[in-house]
């Protein structure tokens, strides 16, 4: 495969052999919309009749924030479906998470009014929109009720925010269809994209796939990699593609994205990665093996919180470490 060998030229050419781990902060599981073909949430949205009780706790939130600073990870972006937080909501737990994390983050919470991304700027880095798919035909098929001209719209006017597309590999698209990505890239001048392979999800139209043929997934990153030499590319892995990360990493990927790495931490999967990142030639910054000795009351302490939530902030943090200590006990790690 030509093309890998390629990207991975291009990649050592113009970026260095560090690698992370993007951690994805969900703060739902509902969305008001629902109505993406591949989308878990579409199926999800009969069965949730109360959305208050299907979006996540500002202590759960920061919590993950915090592991993400103290674990070497960064955020991929925060995300959540359509219409769960009110606007003051939204923006009290992103100037929350970004100052817990000290650093502005990326946002991907669909098509944002410009009035609202101007109350959102003083703390996010950039914006991300999700694609999923970039054949026009296909993308009115797959995701009828969310168009990309709402989120080309927005674009312009996020003036200097960094801008961002995802995309999601499996879902009918042609390798013909190349071109319209780059053309999308070029157009809006991102600065990142972030792939994902198809999850068939069960209850929707994909259920019996069993997503894209790993080629298939590593000959869209290795080509947007060789197209856009500069671009920050990051790919999306699960419990079942684990054994890919390696691969990505040769197809020009800056980091890899969507491992459940709390629920996987220290397990054989997340050791399987950490080696298959080494032999890549990468060095991975961060870990998704081995819990490091932290204070975590003092840490959490230092945030200097209401007292009500660092009380529940202490209380979720445990809960999260438990488990993830457990695993490390479960898994061996002697891949
Ligand atoms: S808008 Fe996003 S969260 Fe909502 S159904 Fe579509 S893909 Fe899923």
């Amino acid at each position: 495969m030509d093309y890998l060998e390629k990207a991975q030229e291009v990649y050592n050419q113009n970026f260095g052999n560090e690698t992370w781990y993007g951690r994805c902060i969900f703060l739902s599981w509902y969305c008001d919309l629902g109505t993406c073909k591949f989308c878990f949430r579409s199926t999800q949205k009969h069965k949730i009749k109360f959305a208050a009780n299907a979006k996540r706790t500002l202590s759960s939130v920061i919590v993950e924030a915090l592991l993400c600073k103290k674990l070497g990870w960064r955020i991929e972006f925060l995300t959540g479906g359509y219409k769960i937080f009110t606007i003051d909501d939204l923006i009290e737990i992103v100037k929350q998470v970004s100052n817990v994390f000290g650093e502005k983050i990326w946002l991907n919470l669909g098509v944002i009014s410009e009035e609202d991304l101007e109350r959102f700027r003083p703390y996010i880095m950039g914006i991300a929109s999700s694609i999923e798919t970039i054949n026009p035909e296909l993308h009115k098929e797959i995701c009828p009720d969310k168009d990309i001209e709402s989120y080309e719209k927005m674009f312009s006017y996020a003036k200097d925010l960094k801008k961002s597309m995802t995309i999601v590999i499996g879902l009918g698209e042609k390798r013909e269809d190349f071109e319209l990505l780059c053309n999308f890239i070029e157009k809006h001048k991102l600065d990142r994209i972030t792939f994902y392979a198809l999850k068939p999800v069960k209850g929707t139209v994909f259920e019996n796939s069993s997503g894209p043929k790993t080629e298939d997934y590593l000959w869209w990153i290795a080509n947007t990699r060789i197209r856009f030499p500069k671009m920050e590319i990051i790919a999306g892995t699960t419990p079942r593609r684990y054994e890919e990360v390696g691969e990505l990493m040769k197809a020009g990927v800056n980091a890899f994205t969507k491992f459940s790495a709390t629920k996987m931490f220290g397990t054989k999967q997340a050791f399987r990665i950490e080696k298959d990142i080494k032999k890549s030639g990468r060095k991975m910054v961060g870990t998704i093996t081995n819990l490091p000795d932290i204070d975590w009351n003092k840490e959490i302490e230092a945030l200097h919180l209401e007292p009500e939530l660092e009380n529940d902030v202490k209380k979720k943090m445990e809960i999260y470490l438990d488990r993830m200590k457990r695993q490390n006990n479960d898994d061996s790690g002697d891949e």
